[in-house]
């Protein structure tokens, strides 16, 4: 399998050199050259297998430059009990007749993105040892994205992680996970600003090609391809569990739908794949929060990113977004994969701030199983009372958003699978406002609070800023 460039100006690349890079060398994105199709009988086949020996089968289809020994041995190592508090690392809970979570959320951060980063954090450490390259990672983080980066890379071989995030503005809980690490390779930076200056500064080092090559600087955002490949995992893993009732005959065509709480649009993305693959999707639903530049595009067909000012700060905060750039994989898909008629739709986009598709949008749903809808905090509110009261379950407020929507799009007969993208205890004022429950650390994080914190502050200041990563940056 080789990688592309959506905007077709990429010499096709194997999967270990673009995991070190999501972007395309022309200002694309990085996709796979074709889509690898599973028949029914083949993923039926998958039933039996855990879920690192699931990763493993999907991941080989991507990471065909990986020997299958060895991609075996990382996803043993990332999705193990050590990493995970589920036994099954993700289990599904029902929530009423016809809505089931799915909980991506049980590694230690707690959240989502943990799915992924732990996976990208053992193959890059392998590719890099082959390679003879470092990396050191650059990052922006007002909270999970961070947390889960350092948590996947910390103590790696050849990986050092310098990681920006705004004095004071992180909760309790968030700053104790991160500056708590003890690792030598992991550096918490607390800037003297808000997220957009820690922004700023990461875009302002990436930019400055000599100090970004002689430091091996590099970024694991949302459009890294390593991240959106093993997301696709839990997708075929909820699809098994949820028709392991079925009988045998019927599971083949047996569909089920997600919704999915989305900002960036990866998680979902790894759905749309899945669904390309061949695994039967009926429909991925998209849950926005008041952000919701996604919910107008599956909405009307017009992709119109906003600006600061319109980016509200919400009670789901990890959805706060004004543009999404991983859809612009989707669109490639969309447009028939023509790397032409993407380039012209992301000049269009830079002329007059809006990609109209209007003339594709019955497509998204009746091709693509696409829907979408929008919840607000009062809907986080009453929806993680209503889950609470009826079942006994507290959600945090991006699951509540997915379960909102949900509820929105369940059909008779085919079961809604919300995938739960961060535990409620990272979130405890909402729940409280919802509940009046006081929810408290999760039991195995009992200490964290009290740990010792290592933490750098630091001006707003990129000459600073250079100068700490120039001492501390690993080296091949
Ligand atoms: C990152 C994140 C999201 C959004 O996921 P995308 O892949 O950016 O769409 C939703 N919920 C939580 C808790 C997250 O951390």
């Amino acid at each position: 399998m080789k990688y592309i460039s959506t905007r077709g100006g990429m010499a096709p690349a194997p999967y270990s050199a673009i995991l070190l890079e999501g972007l395309a060398t022309d200002g694309g994105l990085v996709v796979p050259e074709t889509v690898p199709q599973l028949t029914a009988e083949r993923i039926e086949a998958l039933r039996g297998l855990s879920y690192a020996e699931l990763a493993t089968e999907i991941l080989s289809l991507y990471a065909t430059d990986i020997p299958r020994a060895d991609l075996a041995q990382m996803c043993a190592a990332a999705y193990s009990s050590e990493n995970f508090v589920a036994e099954e690392i993700v289990p599904l809970t029902a929530i009423d007749e016809q809505i089931s979570l799915v909980g991506l959320s049980e590694g230690p951060t707690l959240a989502f993105k943990d799915m992924a980063m732990q996976f990208l954090g053992q193959s890059l450490e392998y590719v890099l040892a082959r390679s003879d390259r470092a990396l050191n990672i650059i990052g922006a983080t007002s909270g999970d994205t961070g947390s889960a980066a350092e948590y996947a890379l910390r103590g790696k071989e050849g990986i050092a992680v310098f990681m920006l995030s705004p004095q004071g503005r992180m909760s309790d809980f968030q700053r104790a996970q991160m500056y708590s690490l003890t690792d030598a390779n992991i550096h918490n930076i607390a800037v003297a600003g808000v997220f957009d200056d820690c922004q700023n500064l990461v875009k302002e080092l990436s930019g400055d090609l000599e100090f970004k090559r002689a430091h091996e600087l590099g970024t694991v955002n949302s459009i890294n391809l390593g991240r959106i490949s093993a997301q696709m995992v839990y997708y075929f893993w909820a699809w098994l569990r949820a028709t392991d009732a079925v009988a045998a005959d019927e599971r083949a065509a047996f569909e089920v739908s997600f919704t999915v709480p989305s900002g960036n649009f990866g998680n979902i993305l790894s759905g749309h794949m899945a669904r390309a693959m061949g695994l039967p999707i009926r429909r991925l639903v998209l849950a926005a929060n008041e952000n919701n530049v996604l919910d107008q595009f599956f909405r009307t067909g017009i992709y119109e990113p906003r600006g600061a000012a319109e980016t509200y700060a919400t009670s789901s905060p990890s959805m706060d977004i004004s543009k999404a750039s991983n859809i612009e994989r989707f669109i490639f898909d969309l447009l028939g994969r023509d790397t032409a008629r993407l380039a012209a739709a992301w000049e269009e986009l830079a002329e007059t701030g809006r990609i109209d598709l209007t003339q594709e949008l019955p497509r998204l749903d009746t091709e693509f199983g696409f829907q979408s809808g929008t919840s607000t905090h009062a809907d986080r509110v009453a929806t993680i009372r209503d889950v609470h009261a009826s079942s006994g379950i507290i959600i945090d407020p991006h699951t509540a958003d997915g379960v909102k929507v949900a509820r929105e799009h369940v059909e008779p007969g085919i079961p809604m699978l919300v995938l739960e993208t961060a535990k409620p205890e990272k979130f405890p004022d909402i729940v409280r406002e919802a509940t009046g429950i006081e929810l408290g650390m999760p039991e195995h994080l009992a200490d964290l609070l009290e740990l010792p914190q290592h933490v750098t502050e630091m001006g707003n200041d990129a000459a600073a800023l250079r100068a700490f990563i120039a001492e501390r940056a690993v080296q091949a």
